[in-house]
């Protein structure tokens, strides 16, 4: 198994932005919401379960799921809620473990957003917050999804706090500059995760 390396940060902080860096670089990277999104495409089991449950209205036209349905319903249903958790969690630790064990580089970048929420830390081997000030994440936010300042904080707000998200943090990488000033830092933090991963695998 490789040597397994979590990455997190807040929302527009910078994670696409880095682990697409780490790919240039050569390192294999696993996208915990591509995952989520894998586990529920048509023709899988739990795609029928889904629909089973909430009725077929959750499903779109084309027979894939209707996210922002089913995310409103779960909202203001916490049985629901509870009730979707308990059929995916398990689906996605699955296919997580089973993309980790195709995986033959001496590590691996795993991309979870909500990896402190959802308590997965003990599930890395280390975890490398981007991080970046209030300012600048709102932002950004502004700027790419086109939301006005009040949605943005309320996004911000119902996040794990910088300074919680910062206590688990084995490695910080700094994103308040521009693009570019992330290479170097990206580079050095390569070497470092070669090392550990080398160790590891001894
Ligand atoms: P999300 O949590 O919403 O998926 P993310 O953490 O993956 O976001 P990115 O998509 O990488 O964040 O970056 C958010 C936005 O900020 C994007 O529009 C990106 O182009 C821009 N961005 C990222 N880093 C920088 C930077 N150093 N300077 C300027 N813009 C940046």
């Amino acid at each position: 198994m490789s040597y397994i390396v979590a990455l997190t940060g807040g929302i527009g902080s910078g994670k696409s932005t880095v682990s697409n860096e780490f790919s240039r670089l050569g390192v294999p990277v696993i996208d915990a919401d591509i995952i989520a999104r894998q586990v529920v495409e048509p023709g899988r089991d739990a795609l029928q379960q889904i629909a089973h449950h909430f009725g077929h209205s959750i499903l779109l036209a084309d027979g894939t799921l209707n996210r922002k349905k089913l995310r409103e319903r779960i909202f203001s249903h916490s049985a629901d809620k509870q009730w979707l958790n308990n059929l995916l969690h398990p689906l996605i630790q699955q296919e997580t473990q089973r993309q980790f064990a195709n995986i033959t580089a001496p590590y691996l970048l795993w991309v979870v957003p909500l990896l402190i929420e959802n308590n997965l830390c003990s599930r890395a081997n280390r975890v490398l917050v981007v991080d970046v000030s209030r300012e600048t994440q709102l932002n950004r936010i502004m700027a790419r999804d086109g939301s006005s300042l009040q949605l943005a904080e309320q996004i911000l707000s119902a996040q794990t706090s910088r300074t919680e998200r910062l206590s688990y943090a084995d490695d910080v990488l700094n994103n308040d500059r521009e693009p570019e000033a992330l290479i170097p830092q990206i580079a050095l933090l390569h070497q470092k995760y070669l090392a550990l991963a080398n160790q590891f695998n001894k």
